[in-house]
């Protein structure tokens, strides 16, 4: 075990391998040093994780009408104790006003705790401009549904304040194109998601400024069109960052390894969909209005149906399942010389969704000290992780 005394410490780079000594002062990376020594025995450092989608976790559902400090607090500490201090708190399909109001209260709510600010770092606002085709909505409500309007995003981006919103729509709907020209004229990543879009479409909202496509392989039927249909179409293009849930559930594994075959490799990232039931045992847990139970197999299904809703899947075990997954295909993808097995995945869970969104996240002078200090079993498996969000080490 490196020294870890104070701000700085010496680790494995999760990249290369190599020794290297990090120092941190007033929550910011410093220095990245070459450490003498082999450091075979060293555990491994790796920028702290970061989700892009997350709509509760430990107990807290951010769509209840009110989440208290000490939900925040409390969903933030699972979190870090998952490997990820900085998330897109994630608000879906409702009544646009309702929405809206949410969002505001989420605002002031976040200003209350400088660690709030640290780890909330944005929004993912998935919804109401989603197709209401069954099958393609998933667990959203089809009634709340509605052609998204310039007002509409303009008032999104009131809302909000500055920072990173990542807005969820399906282009198809009327007015979606232009929607997208203004959200990314005002600062926001358009990713297209729960939309049976036609390849014209897509190329039009791409042509528009959309960047992503939200978790591909859900939000759409089970049962699709063998000659044409939403993967297909999405599959064909390499130009969006597609985002994909790696809890061996939504995606199965041979479609998650094929999926990894056919896109760039750094156009994928993960995220959790986590809602409340995550990082807690199996059980009952709300998100909204739904009543959704969480299995011992960690599945959330709405209550009598195969439907999913939301995930119970932990950001760290979202990196060990891609790593089961992927075998010796992520292994091979290692940057360079000497790095942790699981190092390209870690990437997609990390420093590819944080470029995306424009937020700093590697490992140099710089960057925010979050970062995670980890020891691995023989066969690659995390034994032990230890999280620093703004250079403290999280309980
Ligand atoms: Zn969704």
């Amino acid at each position: 075990m490196g020294a870890m005394k104070g701000s700085a410490l010496v680790a494995r780079d999760y990249r290369t391998g190599r020794r290297v000594r990090l120092v941190w002062r007033a929550g910011v990376i410093r220095e990245v040093t070459p450490e003498p020594g082999a450091g075979r025995g060293d555990p491994w450092v790796a920028p702290a994780l970061v989700d892009l989608q997350v709509n509760g976790f430990a107990g807290t559902d951010f769509r209840a009408d009110s989440v208290s400090e000490a939900d925040l607090a409390r969903a933030i500490a699972g979190l870090h104790r998952s490997g990820c201090t900085r998330f897109l708190l994630t608000l879906f399909t409702e009544d646009w006003k309702t929405l809206l109001g949410r969002l505001r209260r989420f605002r002031a709510l976040r200003k209350h705790a400088p660690s709030f600010l640290r780890a909330v770092v944005g929004w993912h606002i998935e919804g109401p401009f989603l197709s209401a085709a069954p099958g393609f909505r998933g667990a959203h409500p089809a009634e709340a549904m509605r052609d998204p309007s310039l007002e509409a995003i303009r008032e999104l981006r009131r809302c909000a304040g500055p920072g990173p919103i990542l807005l969820t729509l399906a282009p198809e709907r009327r007015g979606a194109i232009a929607a997208i020209r203004e959200a990314v004229a005002l600062g926001m990543r358009v990713s297209l998601g729960h939309t049976d879009a036609s390849a014209a479409c897509l190329e039009a909202a791409a042509a528009a400024g959309a960047t992503g496509f939200t978790h591909l392989g859900n939000g759409c039927p089970p049962a699709l069109d063998r000659h044409d249909n939403i993967l297909w179409r999405i599959l064909e293009r390499t130009d969006l960052t597609v985002s994909l849930i790696p809890d061996q559930v939504h995606v199965s594994p041979p479609l998650f390894r094929i999926i990894h075959r056919l896109l760039p490799p750094d156009r994928i990232i993960y995220v959790s969909d986590a809602m409340a039931g995550a990082g807690s045992g199996p059980g009952v847990y709300r998100l909204g209005s739904l009543e959704l139970a969480v299995g011992r197999d960690q599945r959330v299904r709405l209550p009598g149906t195969q439907l999913y809703a939301g995930s119970a899947l932990r950001p760290v075990d979202g990196v060990e399942r891609a790593v089961a997954m992927l075998g010796d295909a992520v292994r091979a993808e290692r940057r360079a010389g000497d790095g942790a097995p699981w190092a390209a995945a870690w990437d997609r869970f990390s420093t590819l969704p944080a470029a995306w969104m424009g937020l700093p996240s590697t490992l140099s002078p710089g960057a925010p000290a979050d970062f995670c200090v980890i020891q691995t079993n023989r066969d690659g498996t995390i034994r032990t992780l230890q999280v620093w969000s703004g250079g403290q080490e999280t309980e």
